[in-house]
């Protein structure tokens, strides 16, 4: 960002209260705001003893080496136990914990007591294995029940898990498990992809070849594909099946390591964030207990992300099994064999509460809003969106075409960095506003500071920051303290900085702005691409829009907009729609937000967690060479894209 702050240019009035039946039985009410600022530590003491400990801790928060955080130190506690059996030994051995759904149409049903079972046979696999306590595991699945399974017998033996995407490259796997020095790959012949087998393994080959660390490849049989035999692979039918269904859990220290887990990339080269144990799962549990205010009884819960992704780290594996929910997960993608499945699935296992991206919900807004009023979606009872900002338009839409009006949408800010959620309204207590994340959650200091470190009043813009530290933060980047310090510690003093623009409304609420990597300099003010996006998403022939800054010799950077039409608009080619929109766009947000260049694009560069990747648009913008694209989901996108723009030719 230049000098000056971020500027402040979209008005959105509309509001959306509690439902009054959800705010008078919610789990959390207003006071934990109160009761959370007067005392963090204890507040965060008491969510801990939500979980079972094998060991009481002596001290809550230790912040005598910062940026280094111990938090619950000398408590020790097992995150397998607290998420499998402690429910079984409760007598909810029984409670199914998956409804999973294969993408051919194929289901399978695991309980709590099922789930016990086969992470204890995994344990002892691994253990047969030589995968000891503090050894590094990489995992590289597909969506199938056995990823949670594998992922809960590392956390269970004490060897710290890296999941790596399924989708992406040899290339990308090996510099995964040789940064982590992983010992043991789990991964899979296969899953289902659009219809169709997607292979694995041949991937795995490729990468471990060339990785000295890993000693055993195991391997799940999904699709029933070939698959070539090396010398240190094991299929897991052969050796988990016929291991014991007994192993006892030990209690791991509150800071033993849990998981490593490789940022998304946006910004540049992914960072391997390092989670560790008792603080990372009490914020887990504890947020997915207040923001979805979950009845574990009553619910079901459906959290649409990868678990290659933080998102389904904490909220399809460990918040919802730490809290003892119900869950759907599903292996495919939302159009196979048919645009409706996602609706499909909600109303087959009347799921109640559903956890979704920007991304997303924009795609389903382009496809149309026929598809979903196809479905009986009445089961739902609150929304959540996350992965980037939201729109106020697709907001709007999703709490109109998925909630019926009845939903509360909780929009949740966090990062793989933050572990768990940080600001995000509180469906019983929150009036909404669509686009803004609100506030805050209780026991989260955070802020929005100008470039000197200082709070900007109500109605400015800035930086977002965390003030204090907080259970499931990052211990450190893996390997790399000093990586660890300059990256987040360093840019403001005492507080983690978290890269994100944001702005504070007139009512003090959050609004998020994107990265401000992405932030433009327009003739001397500071743009959010956020806040042009939205207001090209609200012209009613827009789905999507990405917006760059590009160099400009009058400007400094003007305003390139790449945009994708809902389905079925007329006119949405040529000179008169470009000039339709940028007088929408000027007219939303002042005329000097009007983009320069528009220009209507089949789709978008987007990471395998669906964010939209605008250094990448930017390159081409200004016709450089393209940087990094190994998170990219489809790098021929970008082909597309550059044969739309003629500067770039
Ligand atoms: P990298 O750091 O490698 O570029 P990444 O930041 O995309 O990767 P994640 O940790 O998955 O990887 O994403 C966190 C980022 O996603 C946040 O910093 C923020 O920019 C964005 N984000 C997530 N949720 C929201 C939200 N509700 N509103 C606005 N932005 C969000
Ligand atoms: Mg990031």
């Amino acid at each position: 960002m230049g000098q000056e702050t971020l500027s402040n240019l979209l008005r959105e009035t509309r509001r959306f209260a509690p439902p009054a039946d959800l705010a008078e039985h919610a789990n959390v009410t207003a006071a934990a705001y109160a009761e959370a600022e007067a005392n963090p530590e204890a507040f965060w003491a008491a969510q801990a003893d939500r979980l079972a400990w094998t060991k009481p801790w002596d001290t809550v928060l230790d912040w005598s080496n910062p940026p280094f955080a111990k938090w619950f130190v000398g408590g020790e506690l097992n995150v397998a136990y607290n998420c499998v059996d402690r429910h079984v030994e409760a007598g909810r051995g029984d409670k199914v914990a998956y409804h999973w759904e294969g993408e051919p149409g194929d289901s399978r049903t695991l309980t709590y007591a099922d789930l016990q079972r086969e992470v204890s046979k995994a344990a002892n696999a691994l253990l047969e294995l030589g995968v000891a306590k503090g050894d590094r595991v990489a995992i590289y699945m597909p969506m199938i029940p056995e990823l949670p399974i594998a992922m809960l017998a590392c956390a269970r033996i004490g060897a710290a898990h890296s999941v790596v995407f399924g989708g992406f490259s040899a290339e990308a796997l090996r510099a995964r498990i040789d940064d982590a020095q992983a010992k043991l790959v789990i991964t899979a012949d296969g899953g289902y992809r659009r219809g169709k087998p997607s292979a694995l393994k041949p991937t795995v080959d490729e990468a471990v070849a060339q990785t000295p660390s890993v000693e055993n490849v195991l391997v799940v049989r999904r699709t029933g594909e070939d698959v070539a035999a090396g010398d240190r692979d094991v299929w897991w039918h052969d050796l988990v099946d016929r291991q014991s269904e007994q192993h006892v859990p030990e209690g791991h220290d509150a800071e033993h390591p849990l998981y490593i887990l490789y940022t998304s990339g946006t910004t540049g080269k992914p960072k391997g964030i390092l989670h560790t144990t008792g603080g990372y799962l009490t914020q887990a549990a504890w947020t997915h207990h207040a923001v979805f205010d979950l009845k574990p009884e009553t619910d079901v819960y459906w959290c649409s992300a990868d678990i290659g992704w933080v998102t389904g780290h904490s909220y399809i594996v460990y918040g919802p099994l730490a809290n003892g929910a119900t869950s759907v997960m599903y292996e495919g993608t939302p159009d196979t064999p048919h645009r409706g499945r996602w609706w499909e699935v909600i109303e087959k296992y009347k799921v109640t509460i559903f956890y979704t991206a920007p991304t997303a919900i924009r795609t389903c807004m382009k496809w149309g809003d026929d598809i979903p009023a196809g479905f009986d979606l009445s089961s739902l009872r609150v929304l959540g969106s996350v992965g980037e900002p939201i729109n106020p338009e697709a907001y709007v839409w999703y709490r109109h075409h998925i909630g019926k009006d009845l939903c509360p949408v909780v929009d949740t800010w966090w990062q793989t960095e933050t572990g768990a959620m940080m600001i995000s309204p509180l469906p019983g207590v929150t009036d909404a506003k669509p686009g803004a994340a609100m506030r805050p959650l209780p026991g989260i200091d955070a802020d929005v500071v100008d470039e000197h470190g200082n709070p900007v009043p109500d109605g400015g813009g800035g930086y977002l920051v965390v003030k204090r530290p907080w259970p499931s933060m990052l211990r450190t980047i893996w390997g790399d303290d000093q990586r660890y310090i300059d990256t987040y510690w360093s840019r403001f003093d005492g507080m983690y900085f978290a890269g994100d623009g944001a702005k504070k409304d007139d009512d003090g609420d959050f609004w998020l702005l994107g990265r401000v990597d992405d932030v433009m300099l327009v003739s001397g003010h500071n743009i959010s691409t956020t806040e042009v996006e939205s207001a090209l998403v609200s012209h009613p022939k827009v789905a999507e829009a990405a917006v760059v800054g590009a160099t400009d010799p009058v400007t400094g950077q003007a305003i390139v907009a790449f945009v994708i039409p809902r389905g079925g608009a007329a006119g949405v080619e040529g000179e008169d729609f470009a000039a339709e929109l940028r007088g929408h766009v000027a007219k939303a947000l002042g005329p000097i937000a009007k983009p320069r260049q528009i220009m209507v694009v089949p789709e978008l560069p987007k990471t395998r967690s669906g964010k939209i990747m605008r250094r990448l648009l930017r390159d081409v913008a200004e016709n450089r060479s393209l940087g990094d694209v190994t998170t990219l989901t489809d790098s021929s996108v970008m082909d597309l894209i550059a044969d739309k723009l003629p500067a770039a030719k």
